[in-house]
């Protein structure tokens, strides 16, 4: 498989190139050069197999020869190893028709282990192979730094730096970030909000110099892998429910738009998904868009559910690639017009988005009222941003013969103030993260300033 930027100025590259270099060099974000398709005999053979399994037949076509199958197989072996469930993702049936997909029983209690677990493998697997070193630099709203340190602390070939909004995290996501004792991962406190870590780490990319002098390579949802690793549970969901042969509809709370977009890869490759559904929260960029065809930048407006407080949604631009037929030149245009607020979708454009896509937002109260509602009407305890998903699948619920899979995307105990103030529950660590709150925490505050992350960054990596 080739690997094609969204920008069309930049080669193209293989899989492993794509997954260690992150962002492309013309600003754009890799996809794969067309989409791999799944027959209808070859999903309904998924029935039945363990979760590795089915990673192994979907991510297969994806990755190439980049690893020999025996090679990968060790790599899913060990990238799930740690997660607490032996379905690695078990589906929990709400109501009759409704069901709760869990991806947080991993490591961090986020679906962000899930891609995460898998990509610190992969970069090991491969950087033994090449005996090269890298400096992974990602920004984080709280979730994808905790999974990116769990995943790679420790590795030799890799020094992790991590940049966080600085007061912008829950405390188990902070003391996630700054507790690991292992000398190559590093938590940066950075002034500003997800946005201005984001914009910083997308500048670190542009600075080639300093790209090369460091090594730099990026795990956030910009990375290929990360989106590739995350089709695959919504096969395994969709099958389990009766695909092939019966359509499965998702509703998926949304930040960044790169859980959303590996669902619709899946609908790429030929799963039948019904509809798809963005769950946004107060800060709702993606949702006006599909009402107004407007993407316009408003403020950031803090939120309970953190993990999707983003107005810069960056792999909506791996979308709006296919919206475009895939026209490099028309991408460029309207990301430099989303740097000056934002852009007008073609009507084409608008037309195609809103074939593909549904949503709905959830503001603050709704949130909280729906946490206590779940509790009351199920038993689960949500935490905030899996409540969104529920809320808005309710809202958009559609055909009822229809089942609709809303994705709980993190343990409620990632979030116990919001919790416990919508139920008067505080939700309890997991076991195996006991003793979380008494480590010593290690962290160091920056300035939202290129130069000083740069310094700081070259100071820590050991390239
Ligand atoms: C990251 C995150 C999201 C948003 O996912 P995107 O892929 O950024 O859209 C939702 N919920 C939780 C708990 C998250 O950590």
């Amino acid at each position: 498989m080739k690997y094609i930027s969204t920008r069309g100025q930049s080669p193209e590259l293989n899989f492993e190139q794509a997954m260690l270099s992150g962002l492309a060099r013309d600003g754009g974000l890799y996809v794969p050069a067309e989409w791999p398709q799944m027959s209808k005999p070859e999903i309904a053979a998924l029935a039945g197999l363990s979760y590795e399994d089915v990673a192994f037949r979907v991510m297969k076509p994806f990755i190439g020869d980049t690893f020999s199958v025996d090679e990968f197989r060790g790599i899913l072996k060990r990238a799930y190893a740690g997660f607490h469930h032996s379905a690695r993702v078990p589906l929990a049936q709400i109501s009759s028709n409704d069901y709760l997909l869990e991806l947080h029983h991993g490591p961090t209690l986020a679906f962000k282990d899930v891609a995460m677990q898998l990509i610190g493998q992969m970069f090991e697997a491969s950087l033994k192979r090449s005996g090269k070193r890298v400096t992974i630099v990602g920004a984080t709203s709280g979730d994808t730094g905790s999974a990116a340190i769990d995943a790679f602390k420790g590795l030799d070939s890799v020094d992790v730096i991590i940049l966080y909004p600085h007061g912008r995290v829950s405390e188990v996501q902070r003391r996630q970030m700054t507790t690991p004792t292992e000398s190559n991962v590093h938590a940066l406190a950075m002034d500003g909000d997800f946005d201005d870590c984001q914009a910083r780490l997308k500048d670190m990319f542009n600075d080639f110099e300093f790209r090369e002098a460091v090594q730099l390579a990026g795990v956030n949802s910009i990375n290929w892998a990360r989106v590739m690793a995350q089709v695959v549970y919504f096969f395994t969901s969709a099958v389990s429910l009766g695909a092939p042969h019966r359509k499965v509809s998702f509703t998926v709370p949304t930040g960044n738009f790169g859980d959303i977009f590996a669902a619709y890869v899946a609908k790429r490759m030929g799963l039948p998904i019904d509809r798809l559904v963005i769950a946004t929260n107060q800060n709702d960029i993606l949702h006006r868009t599909l009402q107004a065809g407007e993407h316009l930048k408003k403020g950031v407006t803090p939120s309970i559910s953190p993990s999707m407080d983003i107005q810069v949604s960056s792999n909506f631009e791996r979308l709006l690639f296919d919206l475009y037929d895939r026209e490099g030149s028309a991408v460029t245009q309207l990301m430099d017009e989303l740097g000056a607020g934002g852009f007008n979708l073609s009507q084409g454009a608008l037309a195609k988005l809103r074939s593909e896509f549904d949503s709905g937002n959830c503001s603050e109260t709704e949130t909280s009222a729906e946490i206590s509602e779940m509790l009351a009407q199920t038993g689960e305890l949500l935490c905030p941003h899996s409540a969104v998903a529920t809320k808005v699948a309710k809202d958009q619920r559609g055909d009822p013969s229809v089942p609709m899979v809303a994705l709980a995307t993190a343990h409620a105990a990632k979030f116990p103030d919001a919790v416990e103030s919508a139920t008067g529950i505080r939700p309890a660590l997991p076991p195996h993260m006991a003793g979380l709150f008494e480590r010593p925490e290690r962290v160091t505050r920056v300035a939202n300033d290129l130069e000083a992350l740069k310094a700081v960054i070259l100071e820590r990596s050991r390239i």
